[in-house]
């Protein structure tokens, strides 16, 4: 006989070791079926992505504010490697109304504003309720023909006043490096090239409202065609009684040239979304 056909396996001749197997089987099985189901329990209890921001941008505005959205875009899709957190958005100012944004924690205004009444009230609406604003450069943008005095009272009493041509890098002044979107930067730093917009009243008058970062006195004269001579030029801020931050960079295709600005840009919008009154989503762990 051949001496392999004798290796035949122990348990097909003996029912205990069988009915062992069958045992040792289930409960391997049963595991399996734990470890599953704590699988999906991690992930959901998880929460990712941890937060829904949706950037409102125009392809049809000026051509340096065009610039300005596509890097934007590029910046905050990179910023959701990993899930994170969702970054969609539109060209569609419509897309402005309380059935669309009311599932998003931020909206971000990348170089445009509302076109109608209907959007300005959804809004305003939004932000009463607790909703998450970053607000560039140009989005902010309101003179005597604006005619909305909400708007105003939320940017903290803001009103374009001025501004320098051509852009230009600046010296910012870091207002209070203890503030969270402000902690660890230097005290002053070379901003990169951007139109810098005054305004009048500056909304560092307003008591609820916190300066983070100003344009130094040491750039002025700023311009060569527009030019500014002096006075207060707030730069960065926020408005307490909402959140939001504004940030006046927004210009041309060079503003996240710089890793301090870019590292302020990112502080910015994080703090917005972690100031929610629902909780803060980056203290909820894997
Ligand atoms: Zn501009």
């Amino acid at each position: 006989m051949d001496p392999a056909q004798q290796l035949v396996p122990a348990g097909r001749h003996c029912p205990g070791v069988r009915i062992k197997l069958k045992i040792m089987r289930s409960i391997i099985r049963f595991l399996g079926l734990i470890a599953i189901l704590l699988a999906g329990s991690t992930i959901s209890s998880a929460q990712f992505p941890r937060f829904k921001a949706l950037g409102f941008y125009s392809t049809t505005v000026e051509t340096s504010h065009v610039e300005f959205a596509n890097d934007a875009i590029k910046f905050f899709r990179a910023l959701t490697e990993g899930n994170g957190f969702v970054f969609d958005t539109t060209s569609n100012m419509a897309d402005l109304n309380t059935a669309k944004i009311k599932d998003y924690q931020l909206l971000v205004w990348i170089n445009d504003f509302p076109h109608d009444q209907a959007q300005r009230d959804a809004f305003q609406d939004y932000m009463e309720n607790g909703g998450g604003w970053l607000g560039f450069h140009v989005a902010a943008y309101n003179d005597r023909d604006t005619h909305w005095p909400w708007f105003v009272k939320f940017l903290g009493g803001a009103v374009f006043y001025s501004n320098n041509w051509p852009p230009m890098p600046v010296k910012l002044i870091v207002d209070d490096t203890s503030h969270p979107v402000t902690k660890g930067l230097p005290k002053t730093f070379i901003a990169p090239i951007n139109e810098w917009y005054q305004w009048r009243p500056s909304p560092r008058e307003n008591k609820k409202v916190k300066v983070l970062a100003t344009l130094s006195p040491d750039n002025y004269p700023l311009g060569l065609k527009d030019i500014l001579t002096g006075g207060d030029v707030p730069v960065v801020w926020t408005n307490t009684d909402y959140r939001m931050i504004y940030l006046n960079m927004g210009h041309g295709p060079h503003i996240f040239t710089d890793a301090t600005q870019n590292r302020l840009i990112i502080a910015a919008m994080r703090w917005v979304v972690a100031i929610d009154k629902k909780g803060n989503v980056f203290l909820k762990t894997k």
